[in-house]
Protein backbone atom coordinates (compact mmCIF):
# COMPACT_ATOMS: atom_id res chain seq x y z
CA UNK A 1 0.00 0.00 0.00
CA UNK A 2 1.33 3.91 -1.04
CA UNK A 3 2.12 6.25 1.71
CA UNK A 4 -1.29 8.01 0.05
CA UNK A 5 -3.22 6.09 -1.65
CA UNK A 6 -5.82 8.72 -2.07
CA UNK A 7 -3.40 10.64 -4.47
CA UNK A 8 -0.70 7.81 -5.54
CA UNK A 9 -3.63 5.70 -6.86
CA UNK A 10 -6.22 8.10 -8.13
CA UNK A 11 -7.45 7.58 -11.30
CA UNK A 12 -5.89 9.72 -14.49
CA UNK A 13 -8.66 11.89 -15.43
CA UNK A 14 -9.35 12.81 -11.50
CA UNK A 15 -5.71 13.50 -11.23
CA UNK A 16 -5.77 15.42 -14.23
CA UNK A 17 -8.61 17.93 -13.30
CA UNK A 18 -6.66 18.16 -9.91
CA UNK A 19 -3.29 19.51 -11.67
CA UNK A 20 -5.41 21.88 -13.99
CA UNK A 21 -6.85 23.24 -10.58
CA UNK A 22 -3.19 23.63 -8.98
CA UNK A 23 -2.25 25.04 -12.65
CA UNK A 24 -4.37 27.68 -12.91
CA UNK A 25 -3.36 28.86 -9.47
CA UNK A 26 -0.16 28.56 -9.50
CA UNK A 27 0.09 30.52 -12.89
CA UNK A 28 -1.86 33.22 -11.44
CA UNK A 29 0.22 32.94 -8.21
CA UNK A 30 3.34 33.63 -10.70
CA UNK A 31 1.99 36.57 -12.29
CA UNK A 32 0.18 38.16 -9.78
CA UNK A 33 3.13 38.25 -7.60
CA UNK A 34 6.54 37.68 -9.23
CA UNK A 35 7.49 40.85 -11.40
CA UNK A 36 9.76 38.31 -13.67
CA UNK A 37 6.89 36.04 -14.73
CA UNK A 38 4.43 38.95 -15.22
CA UNK A 39 6.97 40.69 -17.83
CA UNK A 40 7.72 36.74 -19.44
CA UNK A 41 3.92 36.40 -19.72
CA UNK A 42 3.22 40.28 -21.38
CA UNK A 43 5.96 39.45 -23.54
CA UNK A 44 4.17 36.14 -24.72
CA UNK A 45 0.95 37.67 -24.47
CA UNK A 46 -0.35 34.98 -22.21
CA UNK A 47 -2.93 35.80 -19.06
CA UNK A 48 -3.33 33.65 -16.04
CA UNK A 49 -7.16 33.14 -17.62
CA UNK A 50 -5.59 31.73 -20.66
CA UNK A 51 -5.08 28.55 -18.91
CA UNK A 52 -8.46 26.64 -19.48
CA UNK A 53 -7.00 23.04 -19.94
CA UNK A 54 -3.68 21.34 -19.28
CA UNK A 55 -2.24 21.37 -22.76
CA UNK A 56 -2.41 25.23 -22.71
CA UNK A 57 0.54 25.13 -20.54
CA UNK A 58 2.30 24.94 -23.76
CA UNK A 59 1.30 28.87 -24.04
CA UNK A 60 3.57 29.30 -21.17
CA UNK A 61 7.01 30.67 -21.35
CA UNK A 62 10.12 28.64 -20.15
CA UNK A 63 12.34 28.82 -17.18
CA UNK A 64 15.86 27.89 -17.36
CA UNK A 65 18.53 28.09 -14.54
CA UNK A 66 19.87 31.65 -15.46
CA UNK A 67 17.12 33.22 -15.07
CA UNK A 68 17.39 32.30 -11.42
CA UNK A 69 20.86 33.51 -11.63
CA UNK A 70 19.38 36.59 -12.96
CA UNK A 71 17.59 37.20 -9.92
CA UNK A 72 19.20 35.73 -7.27
CA UNK A 73 18.92 35.97 -4.32
CA UNK A 74 15.11 36.67 -4.32
CA UNK A 75 14.11 38.21 -7.38
CA UNK A 76 11.76 35.18 -7.90
CA UNK A 77 10.14 34.81 -4.38
CA UNK A 78 6.34 35.20 -4.72
CA UNK A 79 5.85 35.48 -0.47
CA UNK A 80 7.60 38.43 1.85
CA UNK A 81 10.44 36.97 4.04
CA UNK A 82 7.79 36.86 6.99
CA UNK A 83 6.31 33.66 4.97
CA UNK A 84 9.49 31.53 4.36
CA UNK A 85 11.03 29.33 6.76
CA UNK A 86 13.85 28.39 4.63
CA UNK A 87 16.08 29.01 2.29
CA UNK A 88 17.92 25.95 0.31
CA UNK A 89 20.86 26.99 -2.66
CA UNK A 90 22.65 25.13 -5.02
CA UNK A 91 26.32 25.96 -5.36
CA UNK A 92 26.22 25.62 -9.42
CA UNK A 93 29.75 24.89 -10.30
CA UNK A 94 29.81 28.62 -12.29
CA UNK A 95 28.79 31.80 -11.57
CA UNK A 96 26.13 32.67 -8.90
CA UNK A 97 24.71 29.75 -7.11
CA UNK A 98 20.69 29.47 -6.85
CA UNK A 99 18.40 29.20 -4.21
CA UNK A 100 15.56 27.97 -3.04
CA UNK A 101 12.66 29.61 -0.46
CA UNK A 102 10.20 27.51 1.25
CA UNK A 103 7.46 28.76 2.89
CA UNK A 104 5.90 26.35 5.73
CA UNK A 105 2.96 25.06 3.61
CA UNK A 106 6.22 24.55 1.28
CA UNK A 107 7.75 22.30 3.71
CA UNK A 108 4.71 20.47 4.13
CA UNK A 109 4.62 19.38 0.75
CA UNK A 110 8.06 18.69 0.72
CA UNK A 111 7.46 16.26 3.45
CA UNK A 112 5.05 14.60 1.99
CA UNK A 113 6.23 13.79 -1.65
CA UNK A 114 9.97 12.73 0.20
CA UNK A 115 7.42 10.38 2.96
CA UNK A 116 5.48 8.64 -0.38
CA UNK A 117 9.35 7.97 -1.84
CA UNK A 118 10.89 6.26 1.31
CA UNK A 119 7.68 4.34 1.85
CA UNK A 120 8.02 3.04 -1.55
CA UNK A 121 11.09 1.81 -0.65
CA UNK A 122 9.54 -0.25 2.13
CA UNK A 123 10.85 1.99 5.10
CA UNK A 124 9.32 1.48 8.27
CA UNK A 125 8.30 2.77 11.43
CA UNK A 126 11.00 0.98 13.37
CA UNK A 127 14.00 1.25 10.46
CA UNK A 128 16.87 2.75 11.58
CA UNK A 129 17.49 5.48 8.44
CA UNK A 130 21.35 6.76 8.69
CA UNK A 131 21.00 9.66 6.10
CA UNK A 132 24.48 10.47 4.78
CA UNK A 133 23.26 12.94 2.39
CA UNK A 134 25.00 16.66 3.00
CA UNK A 135 23.24 18.62 5.50
CA UNK A 136 23.09 21.85 4.77
CA UNK A 137 22.58 24.46 2.42
CA UNK A 138 22.41 21.28 -0.64
CA UNK A 139 18.77 20.15 -0.64
CA UNK A 140 19.58 16.24 -0.46
CA UNK A 141 20.00 15.63 3.23
CA UNK A 142 17.50 18.18 4.85
CA UNK A 143 14.98 16.73 2.19
CA UNK A 144 15.63 13.37 3.13
CA UNK A 145 15.33 14.62 6.61
CA UNK A 146 11.67 15.96 6.03
CA UNK A 147 10.24 12.57 4.58
CA UNK A 148 12.17 10.57 7.10
CA UNK A 149 10.52 12.52 10.62
CA UNK A 150 7.64 11.88 8.40
CA UNK A 151 7.40 8.33 8.62
CA UNK A 152 8.87 8.12 12.10
CA UNK A 153 11.19 6.21 11.17
CA UNK A 154 14.72 6.56 13.82
CA UNK A 155 16.99 9.14 11.81
CA UNK A 156 20.39 8.91 12.26
CA UNK A 157 21.35 12.73 10.59
CA UNK A 158 25.06 11.26 9.91
CA UNK A 159 25.52 13.32 6.92
CA UNK A 160 28.44 12.92 4.32
CA UNK A 161 31.23 12.70 4.81
CA UNK A 162 33.27 10.82 7.51
CA UNK A 163 33.18 7.41 6.14
CA UNK A 164 34.86 5.19 8.41
CA UNK A 165 32.53 6.77 11.33
CA UNK A 166 29.37 6.04 9.04
CA UNK A 167 30.73 2.52 8.83
CA UNK A 168 31.56 2.08 12.06
CA UNK A 169 27.59 3.86 13.00
CA UNK A 170 25.78 1.90 10.23
CA UNK A 171 27.43 -1.42 12.15
CA UNK A 172 26.55 -0.69 15.89
CA UNK A 173 23.42 0.93 15.34
CA UNK A 174 22.09 -1.64 13.08
CA UNK A 175 21.32 0.10 10.57
CA UNK A 176 18.45 -0.77 8.44
CA UNK A 177 18.40 1.82 5.60
CA UNK A 178 20.76 4.46 3.91
CA UNK A 179 20.30 7.26 1.92
CA UNK A 180 22.99 9.34 -0.09
CA UNK A 181 24.18 9.19 -3.65
CA UNK A 182 25.06 5.88 -5.42
CA UNK A 183 28.74 6.77 -5.63
CA UNK A 184 28.64 7.47 -2.16
CA UNK A 185 27.35 4.65 -0.97
CA UNK A 186 30.41 2.91 -3.12
CA UNK A 187 32.34 4.71 -1.00
CA UNK A 188 30.92 3.48 2.39
CA UNK A 189 31.22 -0.07 1.14
CA UNK A 190 34.74 0.11 -0.01
CA UNK A 191 35.54 1.65 3.68
CA UNK A 192 33.61 -1.21 5.30
CA UNK A 193 35.65 -3.40 3.16
CA UNK A 194 39.08 -2.04 4.34
CA UNK A 195 37.81 -2.86 8.05
CA UNK A 196 36.92 -6.09 7.26
CA UNK A 197 33.36 -5.43 7.30
CA UNK A 198 31.10 -7.50 4.72
CA UNK A 199 27.91 -5.01 4.82
CA UNK A 200 26.02 -7.77 3.75
CA UNK A 201 26.11 -9.92 7.30
CA UNK A 202 24.64 -5.99 8.39
CA UNK A 203 20.83 -5.97 9.23
CA UNK A 204 20.72 -3.20 6.04
CA UNK A 205 18.42 -3.79 3.93
CA UNK A 206 17.62 -1.05 1.51
CA UNK A 207 19.05 1.81 0.28
CA UNK A 208 17.70 5.78 -1.34
CA UNK A 209 19.94 6.71 -4.09
CA UNK A 210 19.64 9.99 -5.86
CA UNK A 211 20.82 13.39 -7.11
CA UNK A 212 22.91 12.66 -9.57
CA UNK A 213 22.88 9.63 -12.80
CA UNK A 214 23.68 6.22 -12.45
CA UNK A 215 22.64 3.47 -14.77
CA UNK A 216 20.93 -0.07 -14.30
CA UNK A 217 24.68 -1.68 -14.59
CA UNK A 218 25.45 0.41 -11.05
CA UNK A 219 21.79 -0.12 -9.13
CA UNK A 220 22.76 -3.98 -9.63
CA UNK A 221 26.92 -3.07 -8.52
CA UNK A 222 25.91 -1.88 -5.48
CA UNK A 223 23.01 -4.11 -4.49
CA UNK A 224 25.23 -6.74 -5.06
CA UNK A 225 28.27 -5.27 -3.17
CA UNK A 226 26.06 -4.28 0.14
CA UNK A 227 23.25 -7.19 0.00
CA UNK A 228 20.54 -4.63 -0.14
CA UNK A 229 17.70 -3.79 -2.54
CA UNK A 230 18.60 0.06 -3.90
CA UNK A 231 15.67 2.30 -4.60
CA UNK A 232 15.58 5.79 -6.09
CA UNK A 233 14.93 9.40 -5.65
CA UNK A 234 15.24 12.33 -8.22
CA UNK A 235 14.82 16.13 -8.02
CA UNK A 236 16.39 19.58 -8.58
CA UNK A 237 17.08 22.03 -6.45
CA UNK A 238 15.03 24.50 -8.59
CA UNK A 239 11.76 23.10 -8.50
CA UNK A 240 12.44 21.86 -4.37
CA UNK A 241 14.89 19.52 -4.48
CA UNK A 242 14.64 15.86 -3.94
CA UNK A 243 11.09 14.49 -3.70
CA UNK A 244 10.24 15.04 -7.29
CA UNK A 245 9.67 11.63 -8.41
CA UNK A 246 11.03 7.77 -6.96
CA UNK A 247 10.86 4.36 -8.22
CA UNK A 248 8.75 1.27 -6.96
CA UNK A 249 8.96 -2.27 -6.32
CA UNK A 250 8.29 -2.76 -9.70
CA UNK A 251 11.74 -0.94 -10.24
CA UNK A 252 10.78 0.28 -13.92
CA UNK A 253 10.48 3.83 -14.19
CA UNK A 254 9.91 6.57 -11.20
CA UNK A 255 6.73 7.82 -10.60
CA UNK A 256 6.16 11.64 -10.52
CA UNK A 257 4.36 13.57 -7.57
CA UNK A 258 2.04 14.84 -10.22
CA UNK A 259 -0.29 16.18 -7.75
CA UNK A 260 3.16 18.62 -7.25
CA UNK A 261 4.75 18.56 -10.20
CA UNK A 262 3.25 18.62 -13.23
CA UNK A 263 6.03 16.92 -16.19
CA UNK A 264 6.32 17.51 -19.87
CA UNK A 265 8.95 16.08 -22.24
CA UNK A 266 10.29 18.23 -25.21
CA UNK A 267 12.33 18.04 -28.12
CA UNK A 268 15.14 20.20 -26.57
CA UNK A 269 16.11 21.97 -29.77
CA UNK A 270 12.59 22.68 -31.07
CA UNK A 271 10.62 23.12 -27.55
CA UNK A 272 8.02 21.11 -29.10
CA UNK A 273 6.19 18.49 -27.06
CA UNK A 274 7.83 14.87 -27.60
CA UNK A 275 4.89 12.01 -27.76
CA UNK A 276 4.55 9.98 -24.48
CA UNK A 277 7.38 6.95 -24.58
CA UNK A 278 9.62 9.36 -26.53
CA UNK A 279 12.48 10.51 -25.00
CA UNK A 280 13.73 14.73 -25.19
CA UNK A 281 13.94 17.33 -22.39
CA UNK A 282 12.03 17.09 -19.35
CA UNK A 283 10.08 20.25 -18.12
CA UNK A 284 8.49 21.17 -14.82
CA UNK A 285 6.22 23.30 -13.25
CA UNK A 286 5.28 23.29 -9.95
CA UNK A 287 1.39 22.92 -8.82
CA UNK A 288 1.83 23.69 -4.96
CA UNK A 289 4.84 25.59 -4.09
CA UNK A 290 4.57 29.27 -2.99
CA UNK A 291 7.34 30.60 -2.17
CA UNK A 292 8.98 30.11 -5.41
CA UNK A 293 6.49 28.47 -8.38
CA UNK A 294 8.20 27.38 -11.01
CA UNK A 295 6.80 27.71 -14.87
CA UNK A 296 8.47 25.17 -17.08
CA UNK A 297 11.69 24.81 -16.18
CA UNK A 298 13.98 23.36 -18.31
CA UNK A 299 16.11 20.77 -16.54
CA UNK A 300 18.36 19.47 -19.29
CA UNK A 301 17.81 15.99 -17.81
CA UNK A 302 17.00 13.47 -20.71
CA UNK A 303 14.10 10.74 -20.22
CA UNK A 304 10.35 9.55 -21.53
CA UNK A 305 7.49 9.63 -19.85
CA UNK A 306 5.10 7.11 -19.94
CA UNK A 307 1.33 6.01 -18.44
CA UNK A 308 0.96 2.31 -19.10
CA UNK A 309 -0.18 0.42 -15.34
CA UNK A 310 2.17 0.03 -13.14
CA UNK A 311 2.02 -3.09 -11.08
CA UNK A 312 2.86 -1.29 -8.02
CA UNK A 313 -0.62 -0.06 -8.07
CA UNK A 314 0.51 4.13 -8.68
CA UNK A 315 -1.34 5.90 -11.74
CA UNK A 316 1.34 8.51 -11.57
CA UNK A 317 2.94 9.10 -14.34
CA UNK A 318 6.10 7.18 -14.59
CA UNK A 319 9.65 8.60 -16.19
CA UNK A 320 12.83 6.60 -17.00
CA UNK A 321 15.80 6.66 -15.02
CA UNK A 322 17.48 10.09 -16.14
CA UNK A 323 19.95 8.84 -19.05
CA UNK A 324 21.92 11.90 -19.45
CA UNK A 325 21.86 16.01 -19.78
CA UNK A 326 21.91 17.65 -22.80
CA UNK A 327 24.49 19.76 -21.66
CA UNK A 328 26.52 16.41 -20.77
CA UNK A 329 26.48 14.93 -24.45
CA UNK A 330 30.16 14.42 -25.92
CA UNK A 331 30.44 14.17 -29.29
CA UNK A 332 33.07 11.49 -30.27
CA UNK A 333 34.18 11.04 -34.16
CA UNK A 334 30.54 12.50 -34.35
CA UNK A 335 29.09 10.32 -32.53
CA UNK A 336 26.85 11.48 -29.62
CA UNK A 337 27.78 9.74 -26.40
CA UNK A 338 26.35 10.26 -22.60
CA UNK A 339 28.98 9.87 -19.94
CA UNK A 340 26.25 6.95 -18.58
CA UNK A 341 26.55 4.93 -21.76
CA UNK A 342 30.21 4.58 -21.21
CA UNK A 343 29.29 3.72 -17.26
CA UNK A 344 27.29 0.88 -18.32
CA UNK A 345 29.81 -0.58 -20.69
CA UNK A 346 32.32 -0.27 -18.03
CA UNK A 347 30.19 -2.36 -15.04
CA UNK A 348 30.23 -5.25 -18.13
CA UNK A 349 33.93 -6.01 -17.82
CA UNK A 350 34.54 -7.67 -14.47
CA UNK A 351 38.33 -7.12 -14.60
CA UNK A 352 37.99 -3.19 -13.55
CA UNK A 353 36.20 -1.23 -10.33
CA UNK A 354 33.01 0.82 -10.40
CA UNK A 355 35.53 3.41 -10.24
CA UNK A 356 35.73 6.16 -13.48
CA UNK A 357 36.52 9.42 -14.73
CA UNK A 358 36.06 10.76 -18.12
CA UNK A 359 38.94 13.09 -19.66
CA UNK A 360 37.63 15.08 -22.67
CA UNK A 361 39.88 16.71 -24.43
CA UNK A 362 40.54 18.14 -28.34
CA UNK A 363 42.29 16.32 -30.91
CA UNK A 364 42.20 18.65 -34.02
CA UNK A 365 38.52 19.65 -34.41
CA UNK A 366 37.30 16.53 -32.97
CA UNK A 367 36.87 16.11 -29.02
CA UNK A 368 38.65 13.02 -27.73
CA UNK A 369 37.67 10.85 -24.79
CA UNK A 370 40.39 8.65 -22.65
CA UNK A 371 38.46 6.53 -19.75
CA UNK A 372 40.48 6.13 -16.63
CA UNK A 373 39.02 3.35 -14.76
CA UNK A 374 40.21 1.32 -11.91
CA UNK A 375 41.25 -2.20 -12.64
CA UNK A 376 40.92 -4.58 -9.90
CA UNK A 377 44.19 -5.56 -7.91
CA UNK A 378 44.35 -9.01 -9.43
CA UNK A 379 44.96 -7.66 -12.79
CA UNK A 380 48.09 -5.88 -11.62
CA UNK A 381 49.38 -8.75 -9.93
CA UNK A 382 49.32 -10.46 -12.96
CA UNK A 383 51.70 -8.02 -14.40
CA UNK A 384 51.75 -5.44 -17.24
CA UNK A 385 50.86 -7.83 -20.36
CA UNK A 386 47.23 -8.48 -17.96
CA UNK A 387 46.93 -4.41 -18.16
CA UNK A 388 47.32 -4.22 -21.79
CA UNK A 389 44.60 -6.89 -22.35
CA UNK A 390 42.33 -5.54 -20.34
CA UNK A 391 42.59 -1.72 -21.72
CA UNK A 392 42.07 -3.39 -25.06
CA UNK A 393 38.72 -5.53 -23.98
CA UNK A 394 37.02 -2.05 -23.16
CA UNK A 395 38.36 -0.27 -26.15
CA UNK A 396 37.25 -3.27 -28.43
CA UNK A 397 33.79 -3.03 -26.12
CA UNK A 398 33.22 0.38 -26.21
CA UNK A 399 33.79 0.42 -29.93
CA UNK A 400 31.56 -2.73 -30.50
CA UNK A 401 28.93 -1.31 -29.07
CA UNK A 402 28.85 2.63 -29.80
CA UNK A 403 31.44 2.56 -32.50
CA UNK A 404 33.92 5.54 -31.04
CA UNK A 405 37.43 5.23 -30.85
CA UNK A 406 38.64 6.25 -26.59
CA UNK A 407 41.52 5.29 -25.15
CA UNK A 408 41.56 3.50 -22.49
CA UNK A 409 43.85 3.51 -19.23
CA UNK A 410 43.97 1.52 -16.17
CA UNK A 411 44.81 3.31 -12.74
CA UNK A 412 45.59 1.97 -9.83
CA UNK A 413 43.19 0.71 -7.25
CA UNK A 414 42.34 3.61 -4.97
CA UNK A 415 43.79 6.43 -7.41
CA UNK A 416 40.34 8.06 -8.10
CA UNK A 417 39.11 10.29 -5.78
CA UNK A 418 36.03 8.89 -3.78
CA UNK A 419 33.07 10.48 -4.01
CA UNK A 420 31.31 11.91 -0.56
CA UNK A 421 28.27 13.28 -2.44
CA UNK A 422 27.89 13.52 -6.76
CA UNK A 423 30.27 12.19 -7.72
CA UNK A 424 32.43 13.93 -10.52
CA UNK A 425 32.86 12.10 -13.70
CA UNK A 426 34.06 13.98 -16.24
CA UNK A 427 37.06 16.66 -17.06
CA UNK A 428 36.76 18.55 -19.33
CA UNK A 429 39.89 19.43 -20.66
CA UNK A 430 38.77 21.20 -23.98
CA UNK A 431 39.90 24.90 -24.31
CA UNK A 432 37.13 27.34 -23.49
CA UNK A 433 35.50 28.87 -26.30
P1 LIG B 1 19.61 18.39 -5.56
O1 LIG B 1 20.24 19.33 -4.61
O2 LIG B 1 18.19 18.07 -5.29
O3 LIG B 1 20.42 17.17 -5.91
P2 LIG B 1 20.65 19.80 -7.73
O4 LIG B 1 20.00 21.00 -8.27
O5 LIG B 1 21.95 19.89 -7.03
O6 LIG B 1 19.52 19.19 -6.87
O7 LIG B 1 20.83 18.73 -8.86
C1 LIG B 1 19.75 18.33 -9.63
C2 LIG B 1 20.22 17.48 -10.78
O8 LIG B 1 20.83 16.29 -10.28
C3 LIG B 1 19.10 17.02 -11.65
O9 LIG B 1 18.72 17.98 -12.61
C4 LIG B 1 19.71 15.79 -12.29
O10 LIG B 1 20.54 16.13 -13.37
C5 LIG B 1 20.55 15.22 -11.18
N1 LIG B 1 19.82 14.16 -10.48
C6 LIG B 1 19.12 14.23 -9.34
N2 LIG B 1 18.60 13.04 -9.03
C7 LIG B 1 18.95 12.19 -10.01
C8 LIG B 1 18.70 10.81 -10.29
N3 LIG B 1 18.01 10.03 -9.48
N4 LIG B 1 19.22 10.31 -11.43
C9 LIG B 1 19.93 11.06 -12.28
N5 LIG B 1 20.21 12.33 -12.08
C10 LIG B 1 19.72 12.91 -10.96
ZN1 LIG C 1 5.02 1.51 -9.67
Amino acid sequence: MPWNDKIECMPESELRNFQLEKLRETVAWAYERVPFYKQKFDEKGVRPDNIRHIEDIAKLPFTVKNDLRDNYPFGLCAVPMSEVVRVHASSGTTGKPITGPYTRGDMDCWGECMARNLWSAGIRPGDIVQNAYGYGLFTGGLGFHEGISRIGCVELPTSSGLTLRQVTLMQDFKVTALCCTPSYALTIEEQADEMGIDIRNLPLRVGVFGAEPWTPGMRKEIEERMGIKAMEAYGLTEIGGPGVSFDCDAQEGLHINEDHYLAEVLDPDTLEPIPLGEKGELVFTSLQRRAMPMIRYRTKDITRLYRDKCSCGRTLIRMDKISGRTDDMLIISGVNVFPSQIESLLLDIPEVEPQYVLVVRKKGHLDHLTVRVEAKREVYDIGPDKEAEVEKKIQDHIKGMLGIAVTVRLVEPKLIQRSEGKAKRILDERPKS
